[in-house]
């Protein structure tokens, strides 16, 4: 039988079912060192013995990733991967170098079932979930291919996190464990679209990470249209569910807003925010929203972002403009995927699919 899955088990684990075969400890520490390289075929970890190494073939899978496409910005050094999974389908993944170290966006799922209307991801639907092993999987790969360590991580690649609950939260456990990859919680963002029922949950498995809530519109009539989300979880029940987030973990949380010329980046749409946000440990940051192909929308100008944000300032809301890293091979999610499943299908060519421009 060869289902288990070699990652999903502890060290512990591990060393137990090694030892049942007769195997000394040090043996799984050697198999665990060989994953965190990235290096997934038992065939390749040349300090084990052959027969241990056939026995691990034999009982054993481990899911991983290959890169299918990587890009690297020649501004400033971020690097996209377009990762193929074992079964043919692909997700993204993005590197960041920042003064404390490198940063990774991780995806959840391949594709997405919220169908936001600024979003590449969402176009193309829901595939499947993608199993906590081949969220490790994606950090593995990155590390080993880029020869850094990823110090942090943010759930904001493909997919909605809080709709793959189960997975994800085994992948942050997975994370916690010593001699692993190992990212402590603090280091650890999870953004999601405002799944109200993921959020009361998440607020009582008592984890110090940071919430990250994609928000986009002050008001209903404008985030119903942009995000079907809110039809099933209105606004001011989002909120309530965020209030209590901050009450049950003490932790500020982060709303996401993109700014999309003429949709929702007027001044009335930032004095409605203050008046949401009124009072709340948070903090809202303004991203300039990326062109997607065959979508309309354009980025508010620099000029809107600023007044903006002044407004907020104004009435006590701490505020940032997120920097836009690895513009010039559209680092943001769901695009890089589109166009090279486009391309394979040989409608369109890969260098007019998205024009992105730096801020
Ligand atoms: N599903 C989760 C996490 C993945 S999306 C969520 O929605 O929060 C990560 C972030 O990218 C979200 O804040 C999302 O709203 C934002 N996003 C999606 N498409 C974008 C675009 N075209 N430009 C800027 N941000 C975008
Ligand atoms: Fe899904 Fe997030 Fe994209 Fe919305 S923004 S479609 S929730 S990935």
């Amino acid at each position: 039988m060869s289902t288990i899955d070699l990652r999903a088990l502890s060290l512990e684990e591990l060393t137990a079912l090694l030892q049942d075969a007769g195997y000394p400890a040090f043996r799984a520490k050697q198999v665990r060192t060989w994953l965190d390289r990235g290096v997934t075929d038992f065939h390749q970890m040349n300090n084990l013995p052959k027969q241990l190494r056939d026995v691990l073939a034999k009982n054993f899978t481990v899911p991983g990733v290959a890169i299918a496409r990587k890009l690297v910005s020649q501004l400033d050094g971020t690097v996209k991967y377009l990762f193929r999974l074992d079964d043919g389908e692909t997700v993204e993944s993005v590197l960041m170098q920042y003064k404390h170290g490198w940063s990774q966006c991780l995806s959840t799922q391949v594709g997405c079932k919220m169908g936001c209307t600024f979003c590449a991801t969402g176009m193309g639907g829901f595939v499947r979930n993608l199993s906590a092993s081949e969220m490790l999987a994606q950090i593995e790969a990155a590390q080993q291919d880029a020869g850094v360590r990823v110090s942090s991580i943010v759930l904001m690649g493909m997919g909605e996190p809080l709709d793959n609950y189960e997975q994800v939260l085994s992948f942050l456990r997975m994370l916690q464990e010593k001699g692993g990859v190992h990212i402590g919680m603090r280091h650890i963002s999870l953004s999601t679209c405002g799944l109200v029922d993921g959020i009361r949950r998440l607020s009582k498995e008592n984890i110090p990470l940071t919430l990250s809530v994609s928000l986009h519109a002050p008001n209903d009539a404008i985030r119903s249209r942009t995000m079907p989300v809110n039809r099933r979880w209105p606004i001011a029940d989002l909120l309530a569910a965020c209030r209590e987030y901050v009450e049950a973990t003490g932790r500020r949380i982060s709303f996401e807003y993109a700014m999309i010329d003429g949709v929702n980046d007027s001044d009335a749409c930032a004095q409605e925010l203050a008046q949401r946000l009124q009072g709340m440990l948070c903090h809202v940051n303004l991203i300039p929203v990326n062109a997607v192909a065959g979508k309309k929308q354009q980025r508010s100008s620099r000029q809107r972002i600023q007044a903006f944000m002044e407004i907020l300032e104004k009435r006590g809301i701490c505020v940032t403009v997120r920097r836009t890293l690895g513009s010039d091979i559209n680092a943001s999610c769901g695009q890089l995927r589109r166009q090279t499943d486009r391309q394979e299908e040989g409608k369109e060519a890969l260098s007019c699919i998205v024009q992105d421009k730096p801020m």
